[in-house]
């Protein structure tokens, strides 16, 4: 369990524009607050009353809810960073039948803790963005799709999910309202690709967990091949302060197009890892003295998204800020917001060699550039590492990464590639050294 101390470190109340900072998903938690009576004092479940007009005004229509959630400015918080409004508004409410809401909370991305911990201290969070989500879009069915290595979180959240029926907050005549709405915890398998919003459905639906071809996309055929709306566990746990506090506030903590704060999961290098909830557009450079700097030597290089994101040097972080568009006009992604710090002791040879064994594992094996390439990968850093490296090899790593891009059905081919072309991009001498030495230069160094 990360120690909560390193929440109200993030949440403090400091003005990092100038401007007063609430934070919005671990305000006022201590550990053992986690139940629906703790949760309402925190003032819970307002913003589901403010919708549906239990709370003496009027309610809000369905596309009142899109439009403020689009005024904020929330992008998805998963990796891909998609406007939530937007998507929202692609679900085809006048469909007959059923349509369905899922949340991925199956938080996989090497580095990354958050989701985990969310469900683990606010879960009632996440169940009121989704019955607000869920109202806006005229869905009565939802799940969350819990990773499956983390069990309790599962546990608990079946035990919140109960209190909130109890409550008369699921279920039928929400809040004595005509909304009707019911959400079902779904325990994952442990495979990282279940994470891919496609394998996601498959596993929902009791297959192998293998993504889609897409087009068709889950807005019109998604889950039992209904329309169907997939967002990361933050982003729904973001909607309730959304709708409270309105889109023009939240938009205002972040900056223009990043709207709000974020979960950082800081990791590596650090002396105090843990989950940080900044506003967007804070400097890196803050958010590594919330982590309380760099642990064991100088700071060499952070991937700034999670492992899929291609590597950046720490003299380049320092001048960024923590935003979607700073680190992509960077050269790398926000992605899941898993911030991977390493110190001047640290191979890049040798860590790129762990990522690609990592996605080579983790391959369903469906498309062929995924299923060799990545095994390529891994093969040729492996004898580099090894003191087996050839002249060639660079081109040969680059050419095999340039051909997996883009050319497969999901993302993780090319999650197992950008990290090969960032780590060349920046990098490349400390490969070049291990080819004509036959040794680790950083080793040579510490
Ligand atoms: Fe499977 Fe890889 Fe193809 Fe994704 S890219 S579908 S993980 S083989």
């Amino acid at each position: 369990m990360v120690d909560l101390s390193r929440f109200q470190a993030s949440g403090s109340r400091t003005c990092f524009h100038g401007r007063h900072i609430e934070p919005q998903i671990y305000a006022g938690l201590d550990g053992s607050n986690w139940r629906l009576a703790d949760y309402v004092a925190r003032g819970g479940y307002a913003a589901l009353k403010k919708v549906l007009g239990k709370d003496g005004g009027a309610g809000l229509t369905p596309e009142a809810v899109i439009a403020e959630v689009k005024l904020g400015g929330l992008r998805g918080r998963g990796g891909a960073g998609f406007p939530t409004g937007l998507k929202w508004s692609f679900m085809p409410r006048q469909h007959p039948g059923p349509k369905y809401l899922v949340c991925n909370s199956d938080e996989g991305e090497p580095g990354t803790c958050k989701d985990r911990d969310i469900l683990r201290h606010n879960p009632h969070i996440v169940i009121e963005g989704m019955a607000i989500a869920a109202y806006a879009m005229g869905v009565r069915t939802a799940y969350n799709y819990i990773h499956g290595e983390i069990f309790e979180v599962y546990e608990r959240f079946e035990e919140a999910l109960a209190e909130a029926r109890a409550a008369g907050l699921l279920g039928e005549r929400i809040l004595g309202s005509d909304f009707g709405f019911d959400l079902y915890a779904h325990h994952g398998f442990g495979a990282y690709i279940c994470g891919e919003e496609t394998g996601l459905l498959e596993s929902i639906e009791g297959k192998k967990g293998q993504p889609r071809f897409k087009p068709p996309f889950p807005a019109s055929v998604g889950l039992y091949g209904k329309p169907t709306t997939i967002n990361n566990t933050e982003t729904f746990a973001a909607v309730p302060w959304i709708i409270r506090h309105g889109g023009q506030a939240y938009l205002d903590i972040g900056k223009p197009n990043n709207g709000g704060t974020k979960i950082f999961s800081v990791v590596g290098d650090v002396e105090r890892p843990g989950n940080f909830e900044i506003p967007l557009g804070t400097p890196f450079a803050r958010l590594l003295e919330l982590a309380g700097g760099v642990r064991g030597g100088a700071l060499k290089a952070v991937i700034p998204g999670g492992s899929s994101a291609p590597v950046l040097p720490g003299a380049t972080m320092m001048d960024l800020t923590m935003d979607y568009d700073a680190i992509a006009k960077a050269g790398s992604m926000l992605g899941s917001g898993a911030v991977i710090v390493m110190n001047d002791s640290r191979c890049m040879v040798r860590s790129l060699l762990r990522l690609d064994y990592f996605y080579m594992h983790e391959s369903c094996g469906q498309c062929t550039p995924c299923r060799e390439g990545t095994g390529w990968l891994w093969r040729i850093v492996h004898r580099i590492e090894h003191g087996q490296g050839r002249p060639e090899d660079l081109e040969v790593l680059e050419s095999v990464a340039g051909n997996i891009i883009g050319r497969t059905i999901c993302a993780l081919g090319d999650a197992a590639a950008m990290p090969v072309q960032g780590m060349l991009r920046h990098f490349r001498d400390e490969f070049v050294w291990h080819i004509e030495h036959k040794t680790c230069k950083v080793a040579q160094t510490v």
